[in-house]
């Protein structure tokens, strides 16, 4: 049984998150997508949202591909919480040269700590790897349409934000 650990913020969950998420599939038998309690001060939504969202969304997807799921928050390290679900591998998503370099130092941070854990990057598919939460939430600011960014769950939460 291979678990693997998503860690986000997924605020909201977007269509580049999904891409990473059906990928990961391919790799593990348990995914745990664990959403960081503190890496956003004033979140668009809620953690307990993002979560429901979350489930909404990827539930069905995991289930098809007979993959267990669960979906939890945290705010611990992240290498603790791979040890608390026993998962072996970090699952991170790359859209850019930024993220390549945020990504390769907490990496190296997690591996001095967790040696045992292993983190896996998977490149950012192109239609999708510009796409990011914090613009998504930025848009949703000024009013625009984020259709082609977000989920249908998240399309419906947006608007009953309004
Ligand atoms: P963001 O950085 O957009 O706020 P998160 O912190 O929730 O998003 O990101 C969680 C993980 O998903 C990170 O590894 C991030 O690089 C990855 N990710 C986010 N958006 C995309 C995307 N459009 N394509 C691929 N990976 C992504």
């Amino acid at each position: 049984m291979r678990v693997g650990l998503y860690p986000g913020s997924f605020d909201p969950i977007t269509v580049g998150h999904i891409d990473i998420i059906e990928r990961a599939f391919t790799i593990v038998d348990h995914l745990v997508i664990a959403i960081g309690k503190n890496a956003t001060k004033t979140p668009l939504f809620e953690l307990d949202k993002r979560l429901a969202m979350i489930e909404d969304e990827v539930g069905p997807k995991a289930a098809a591909r007979n993959v267990r799921l669960e979906v939890i928050s945290f705010d611990k390290l992240l290498v603790d919480v791979a040890r608390e679900y026993n998962a072996k591998l970090i699952i991170r998503g790359l859209r850019s040269a930024a993220d390549f370099e945020y990504e390769t130092q907490m990496t190296a941070m997690n591996r001095s700590m967790a040696p045992d854990v292993e983190t896996i990057f998977l490149p950012a598919s192109p239609e999708v790897g510009f796409v990011s939460s914090t613009l998504v939430r930025q848009i949703v600011a000024m009013d625009g349409v984020v259709d082609p960014f977000v989920p249908l769950s998240v399309l419906k939460e947006i608007s009953d934000l309004k």
